[in-house]
């Protein structure tokens, strides 16, 4: 690169861009005084400034969405499809605009980036037919006169609280159906990447959705504990990992909200010998490894079974000097960089540590890292790994792959089935009556047949079982529609004055 190309870079880097709340319609400057920094992963440098809500901001939040709820409900379906119809041009027409932005705060490729956008927009697409998913049931005459309907009702203000290893798409599986649906919105996305939140906000307002409806708040867990306590806000759906979601989960519905939260995962692979071994182990390599590890459904431990083991190893092995590691932006990077400093020193620690506990460093990461300040690690294989140890039980949430061997099925069902997570699992295999076994069998979530990271589409809905989920609804599809609604039974008559007399029987239906 030529300096003249670097200035500009390195100019951003000292003027750092401050990024606001979204409230009423409006950008809003923080008045908390707390503020954290946002970095660009791949150049290590800190690039903006987001500012930290403070109990009365959340507030002002809360009460702007209070306020336009009973307008937006009110709004008719075929004129929220129309809008909703709106917000999927635009947010398709800048989804490039989107995965820039997204990839500038978290480090991931903009390919992926643009993934995950597409994946977000399928959800908004769903949300689209609105007025199919909102249909109720009818009963005619169900006693003599008498019709029984039932209906599904906007919540009120709803909250969504997200992490930092999907900006745009896991907002996107929340307000979506929530604003479909005719509730207002609270965001508070994670503070690494907060700016595509800010950015969607101006997408949504431009399409039409009213000031009010959709408010972003930034901040720690002040914030968030605002959010869980205050007494317009309905409901909370949360992303993060386990111990946030559960605390979360108590504290939500303590003070009567309803609440979804999902939590993290360690997601196993589990190959048998009569595997299509390139087939899982590219498997294994792009779910292991893709965004650095940083996904929830990411194959972070595989169950390699009987004589599988040795012949997976080597061919995951032999794939791992291509994996290119670098710059996100970068249209030859595979790999793109962690998050933040302390988390790459933190997943690359569980290298020395699976070491120490007696697994075998098959590829050590820290020597394929590229170099300069990014926040780089290279790809990692741990094989030997034994479920009593930490790079077995911790979610690592990063390019590190462990092995696990075994010598039969029931093994292999049984770690997944004793772990306290319950994300995601996939078996590969050619046999397809094993493979329905293993669905019947596994206590997990999403389960993936020859498919290593079974992300349901946006009409089915997602979430995991055990640890991995606080609450009885999974999100988006319908039971995200389920979820931003309630129902209501209205049993109705018409005035017949031939039918009409005192009964103070309790009423019955013959
Ligand atoms: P995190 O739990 O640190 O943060 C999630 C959200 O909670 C953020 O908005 C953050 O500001 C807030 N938060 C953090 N600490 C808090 C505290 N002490 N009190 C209140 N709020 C707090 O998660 P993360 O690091 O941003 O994201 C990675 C985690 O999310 C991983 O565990 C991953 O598995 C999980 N995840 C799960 C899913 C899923 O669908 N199950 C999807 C994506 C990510």
């Amino acid at each position: 690169m030529t300096e003249v190309a670097e200035a500009p870079d390195a100019r951003r880097a000292q003027e750092l861009k401050r990024i606001a709340h979204w409230i009423n319609g409006a950008s809003v400057a923080g008045e908390s005084g707390r503020s954290g920094p946002v970095y660009n992963p791949a150049a290590g440098v800190q690039t903006g400034e987001v500012d930290f809500a403070s109990v009365d901001e959340i507030d002002r939040a809360a009460q702007a969405a209070k306020d336009a709820f009973p307008t937006w409900r009110a709004v008719s379906l075929s004129r929220k499809t129309e809008i909703f119809f709106r917000v999927r041009a635009l947010v398709d027409e800048h989804r490039e605009d989107i995965a820039k932005i997204l990839t500038a705060e978290h480090g991931k490729l903009l390919s992926d980036a643009l993934g995950e956008v597409a994946r977000g927009l399928e959800v908004i697409e769903f949300c689209c037919g609105i007025p199919e998913l909102l249909k109720g049931g009818f009963t005619e005459q169900a006693s003599t006169g008498i019709d029984v309907y039932s209906i599904r009702q906007p919540l009120g203000v709803s909250a969504g609280i997200t992490p930092f290893n999907f900006p745009a798409m896991v907002p996107m599986w929340m307000w979506a159906p929530a604003l479909a649906c005719g509730n207002t919105f609270v965001l508070k996305p994670s503070e690494k990447d907060p700016s595509v939140s800010v950015y969607t906000a101006e997408l949504l307002k431009e399409a039409g959705i009213p000031d009010g409806v959709f408010n972003v708040v930034h901040g720690d867990k002040v914030a968030v504990d605002a959010i869980l306590g205050h007494p317009d806000i309905d409901a909370v759906s949360f992303v993060g990992s386990t111990p946030i979601a559960r605390y979360v989960y108590e504290t939500g519905t303590s003070h009567g909200k309803r609440v979804q939260a999902l939590g993290g995962a360690k997601n196993h692979m589990i190959v048998l010998p009569d595997a299509d071994i390139d087939m899982a182990a590219d498997a294994a390599v792009s779910a292991g490894y893709g965004s650095a590890g940083e996904r929830c459904m990411a194959v972070s431990m595989l169950v390699a079974v009987g004589d599988a083991g040795d012949e997976l190893v080597g061919a995951i092995k032999e794939r791992l000097p291509k994996v290119k590691v670098g710059d996100g932006m970068e249209p030859d990077s595979e790999m793109g960089p962690l998050v933040t400093r302390e988390h790459r020193d933190k997943v690359a620690s569980y290298i020395d540590k699976g070491r120490e506990e007696g697994a075998t460093v098959v590829t050590d990461g820290r020597e394929s890292a590229p170099g300069g300040d990014g926040f780089f690690l290279g790809v990692t294989l741990l094989d030997d790994v034994k479920p009593e140890m930490d790079v077995y039980k911790d979610e690592i949430f990063g390019p590190v792959l462990g092995v696990t061997r075994v010598s039969t099925y029931d093994e292999a069902v049984r770690l997944v089935n004793q772990n306290p997570y319950g994300n995601g699992v996939a078996i590969f295999t050619r046999d397809g009556g094993v493979a329905r076994q293993f669905q019947f069998d596994v206590n997990v979530g999403m389960v993936g047949i020859n498919v290593p990271i079974p992300v349901p589409v946006a009409y089915y809905s997602f979430g995991g079982w055990k640890n991995s989920l606080f609450g009885d609804l999974h999100v988006y599809g319908p039971e995200g529609i389920q979820f931003y609604t309630r129902g209501k039974v209205v049993t109705s008559r018409w005035p017949d004055p031939a039918t009409s007399k005192v009964d103070l029987g309790f009423p019955q239906t013959r």
